[in-house]
């Protein structure tokens, strides 16, 4: 069971590697057919147990997979859906003064913003 497998390594290379959180269907992809979307997804599950990886997902929407090195911020568009990522991070200066006043350490967040992307809301505008 904690062995790294060649699936397992071969779908923790295409994380790694991404630039922006990943979903199960891009790293398919990205495997052009070496394995089928359910043995990524269980692979994607093993390597997150394990921590090799994070991942985040909003709603119904798919799961976003990431390196646990990485560290992103979301913007969801609540009209088309579309997710972007704010690479850094607004937060650091915050995290201190929350260890301090709750007494906790954080070693971890998940942030995302909910509103309506650029595009949505030019097609808003033209519609009206
Ligand atoms: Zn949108
Ligand atoms: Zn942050």
């Amino acid at each position: 069971m904690y062995k790294m497998t060649k699936i397992r390594r071969e779908v923790l290379k295409v994380v790694s590697l991404s630039e922006q959180p990943t979903t199960a269907e891009d790293i398919h992809a990205a495997l052009r057919g070496h394995a089928n979307l359910a043995s990524i997804y269980r692979a994607l599950n093993w390597l997150e147990d394990m921590e090799y990886i994070k991942s985040v997902s909003f709603g119904s929407g798919p799961r976003y997979f990431f390196s646990k090195e990485k560290h992103y911020h979301f913007l969801l568009c609540k009209v088309c859906g579309k997710i972007q990522v704010i690479a850094e991070c607004p937060l650091n200066t915050h995290i201190n003064d929350f260890e301090k006043r709750y007494g906790f350490t954080v070693s971890d967040h998940v942030l995302y913003f909910r509103g309506v992307c650029k595009e949505c809301k030019k097609r808003g505008k033209r519609r009206n």
